[in-house]
């Protein structure tokens, strides 16, 4: 069965594009019931934080996420933070020195620069240009006496790679191309480049799944693989397979910073897990030609890395809208309501905790639940309950409000005082019978009653609304419309 990892840096808030990454990779796993590795990939103290991490967690336990071995729960290739396997990279290192697979390179910043400058202007390949690679044992001994430090320094072989991706298919990368590459700095840390694939060797993964911004290092991975391979360290080269770009607004790719790609941003809205996965999971796969919304375990029932597209998938903000809203739609009630509450309570709220009032709730909840479409959306549609007066939205009042709306208030005041409060069907009809007095159809009548007592003009079904506000509210929101 199949090993993957999903091994995101601890680098400010996590984005849709590594959400989206994890759920492959996950679906994967589960599909073919593999393994899920979940790594952290904190070599870099200087961008890495705590508070990262600890938002990394949180999203992966609020996605649903479960991992089968990773932080909190460990698993046989422990520790899974990589600031805590430094001992292990550095031994890796000094074996890929000693084996000749990569050697010290003492080249300056400024000699790497004008090297690199002089090349380009004589419209020669700009990488690496090997200048280190066979020094003898006195010229190493002189840079060191001279005080010089040195990064460690993969060696390229000099023939093309070629690999077969699992998403775009067979792949070649010239030798020219791929230059030799450092893999531990100057001041003994090592790099991303080593300690990302020396981790999926030893962790044993078997199918590296991740964003095709990454599709430039692979030629790179697999050659130390093969070293990894001859050291006794790696088994196999993984298979890989490169997800596609996820393009934002004005086709340009979703950047880390743009606010659209913040899954907080998702998450404080209220839009439901399984809605956003759902939602994410459309971009570069398809569940088929007719069905857009599906429950994620049939997702991962269905799920090929075959079918993932190659091409860039565009992020469509009103359509994981839509898949949202259709995921509320698709909760049982009671869910639905406990969904909800935390939005009813502050501080999302604008009234106090303490008005909050739950059998009202609870009493209104199953007419809100095709009107939302994330979560954050149920506080203007009930906050007539729990507010001390309606709130006041002008284009409400001046739409609703006409001449003749105050005599029409009065009708249906005396009206609505002696209907039947237990009955929803009661309130409708003092409502029409108020406007057959004055000439108004229903739907014109009942404007200024659900602007008096909700302060909008468009809201939930009135009469209900009415009924579970209760009378002397209602009768005194109206009284206060006309004062
Ligand atoms: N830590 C890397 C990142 O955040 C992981 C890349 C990979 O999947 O190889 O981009």
């Amino acid at each position: 069965p199949p090993r993957v990892r999903f091994c995101p840096s601890p680098t400010g808030n996590p984005h849709v594009g590594l959400v989206r990454t994890a759920l492959f990779n996950w679906a994967f796993a589960r599909h073919h019931g593999g393994t899920f590795v979940f790594r952290i990939e904190d070599t870099d103290a200087a961008r890495d934080s705590e508070e990262s991490y600890n938002q990394l967690l949180d999203s992966m336990r609020w996605l649903g996420f479960t991992w089968d071995e990773g932080p909190e729960i460990g698993g046989p290739h422990a520790p899974y933070r990589q600031s805590q396997r430094m001992d292990i990279y550095r031994d890796v290192a000094e074996k890929l020195l000693a084996g000749g697979y990569a050697y010290p390179c003492y080249c300056t910043t400024e000699e790497l620069d004008a090297r690199r400058e002089a090349a380009r202007a004589a419209g020669k390949p700009s990488g690496y240009d090997g200048h280190c690679r066979e020094l003898s044992a006195e010229q190493k001994q002189a840079y060191e006496v001279e005080g010089r430090s040195h990064v460690v320094r993969f060696r390229m072989p000099d023939e093309a790679t070629t690999f077969t991706d699992l998403v775009r298919g067979e792949i070649t990368v010239q030798a020219e191309n791929v230059t030799d590459y450092g893999i531990v700095r100057a001041n003994g840390a090592p790099l991303y480049t080593l300690v990302n694939p020396v981790d999926d060797a030893l962790m044993e993964i078997t199918h590296v799944l991740r964003g095709e911004d990454l599709l430039s290092s692979t030629p790179r991975q697999i050659a130390l693989y093969k070293a990894l391979i001859d050291l006794g360290i790696a088994k196999a080269i993984p298979q890989f397979g490169h997800l596609p770009y996820v393009m934002g607004e004005g086709n340009k790719k979703l950047s880390k910073r743009d606010p659209q790609a913040s899954l907080n941003v998702y998450r404080e809205r209220g839009f439901l897990p399984e809605g956003l996965l759902n939602y994410l999971s459309l971009l570069g796969w398809s569940f088929s030609a007719d069905q857009d919304v599906f429950a994620i375990e049939d997702m991962v029932a269905k799920f090929d890395i075959a079918d993932v597209n190659a091409n860039p998938a565009r992020f469509d903000l009103k359509k994981a809208e839509s898949i949202n809203a259709d995921h509320i739609r698709m909760l049982d009630e009671k869910a639905f309501a406990a969904a909800c509450e935390p939005w009813l309570r502050a501080p999302h709220a604008n009234w106090a905790p303490e008005d909050f009032d739950e059998k009202a709730w609870q009493a209104i909840a199953p007419h809100a639940q095709t009107r939302v479409t994330v979560l954050s959306d149920i506080t203007a549609n009930v906050d007539f309950l729990f507010l001390e007066s309606p709130v006041e939205d002008e284009a409400s009042w001046t739409k609703a409000m006409k001449e003749g709306s105050d005599a029409l208030l009065r009708t249906a005041r005396t009206k609505l005082e002696s209907a039947d409060w237990t009955s929803p069907e009661s309130l409708k009809n003092a409502v029409l019978a108020a406007g057959e007095e004055h000439g108004l159809k229903l739907g014109k009548a009942q404007a200024p009653v659900r602007v008096a007592v909700t302060g909008r003009t468009v809201g939930l079904p009135l009469f209900e609304s009415l009924e579970i506000l209760g009378k002397d509210k209602t009768l005194a929101r109206i009284d206060a419309a006309l004062a």
